[in-house]
Order: structure tokens, then sequence, then C-alpha cells
């Protein structure tokens, strides 16, 4: 792929969001990009840094160890944003500034004692398994309130709000994500997040309150 067509796409993909942040009369900057770079090289990423991006998603840890360390000379702002086992919390906890999977209060708590006291809390993203959801990740929405308040009084750790992973074409997804926020803010009022939509459906989801949306191929072409 040419510098060039990296250019292009990132333009294309900032253009997409300013314009569905109009559409629903947002705030210029409201909904923030995050570049979803699994199975992309080092090189790929450095080119969108030096077109200034700064926050990447990645899904595998082994992966994501190897791009952190040959990309330590930039600025990077590390989410990790898959499927997350036990074994894997400590590195998780000293490598990334945010983990938008937490599906159980196991994994919270391991990555609220694992985060490294020099480092500031880790902000974390509630998974929630939205009806008709393909991936088994995520809580229930009947199990969320009381993982929320649990994850909330972590000591390590920053709750921000809730991601989801719908379905593509499943429109009503995004308005209930932003419903559970908006129930759980009535006692968390420092929620502030919504991670929601991906190259197929950034648009509805900024509709719907995104403040994340997490961009894989729209800005790097299809994955190998
Ligand atoms: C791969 C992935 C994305 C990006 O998907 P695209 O359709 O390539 O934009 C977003 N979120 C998660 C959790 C992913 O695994």
């Amino acid at each position: 792929m040419s510098a060039l067509s990296l250019a292009e796409r990132f333009e294309a993909v900032g253009q997409r969001l300013r314009q569905a942040e109009s559409l629903a009369n947002r705030a210029v900057g409201s909904a923030s990009l995050l570049a979803v770079s699994k199975r992309q090289p080092s090189s790929h990423l450095r080119a969108l840094h030096d077109l200034g991006q700064r926050d990447f998603g990645e899904n595998y840890l082994q992966e994501a160890q190897v791009k952190i360390m040959e990309l330590k000379d930039l600025d990077l702002i590390w989410h990790f944003i898959g499927p997350l086992q036990r074994n894997k919390t400590a590195e998780v906890a000293a490598l990334f500034s945010w983990v938008h999977s937490v599906d159980r209060l196991v994994i919270a708590e391991r990555l609220s004692n694992q985060r490294p006291h020099a480092m500031e809390p880790l902000n974390i993203c509630l998974q929630v398994n939205l009806e008709g959801e393909v991936s088994k990740s995520g809580c229930t929405p009947e199990m969320l309130p009381e993982l929320a308040y649990a994850v909330a009084q972590l000591p390590r750790l920053r709750l921000r709000g809730l991601m989801a992973l719908p379905a593509p074409g499943s429109v009503t997804a995004f308005t209930q994500l932003a419903d559970m926020l908006r129930h759980l803010q009535s006692e968390l009022p420092e929620l502030d997040t919504l991670s929601m939509g991906m190259s197929a459906d950034l648009e509805p989801a900024v509709a719907a309150g995104a403040t994340w949306v997490r961009i894989g191929t729209a800005l790097f072409g299809h994955r190998n």
C-alpha cells in the first residue's frame, strides 16, 4: 500500500466522521477515531502516525507487543479491543492505556491489581453482548449494572463507559447501548464513553452518540 493511498483513506474517514457529527448536531471532534491496526505491519501504523493519528486498537496481545516495541519512539496511545484471557492481563495492564473489552469482574480485578503504580489508572470500557450478536464476548445487559458498579470501585481502573460489536446492520444496537450508558450515568456520572461503530457503520454509531469509532478496513484496506 502506498503512503498516498493511506493518506487518502485517512482523509476520507476523517470526512465521514466530521460529516456524521455535523448531521447529528454534534461538536466537531466529539467522536474520535480509533485506528484498528490488527494484522497491519508497524510501518503502516508509523505512516498513519505521521499523518496525525495517535490512538491505535489491537486485538491480539502477542502481535501488539511487537508493534509497541517497534514504535516506542512514537507518542502512541494503545487500546486493547480483543478478547482478554486471565493469563494475559498483566501484560495488557502494563502496555495499554485503554481496554475496551472487559466483560467480567475477575478480569477487571486482575487488571486493577496488576496496573503498574507509575502509570495512570487504566481506562476501561465494559463490553456488552447485545441481542443477536455473533460474538460470544460481552456481558449480558442484565448483568451490566452490577458489573459496572463493581468495576467502578477498583482503585487502579477508571471506568469510562461501554463497548459493543453488533452484527452488521443491527440498527437499534447503537441506541440500545447509548440507553444503557444513560441509565448507568445516573449512578456513575463520570462515565463518558461509547465505543461503537466500525468501517461499515460509523455513521449510525455517531448518530447514536459514539465517542470512539473503531475503524480498520476503511483506513488500511482489507486485512490479509
Ligand atoms: C477488527 C475490529 C474492528 C474494525 O473493523 P473494520 O470493519 O475493519 O473497521 C473494530 N472493532 C473490533 C473489536 C475489531 O475486532
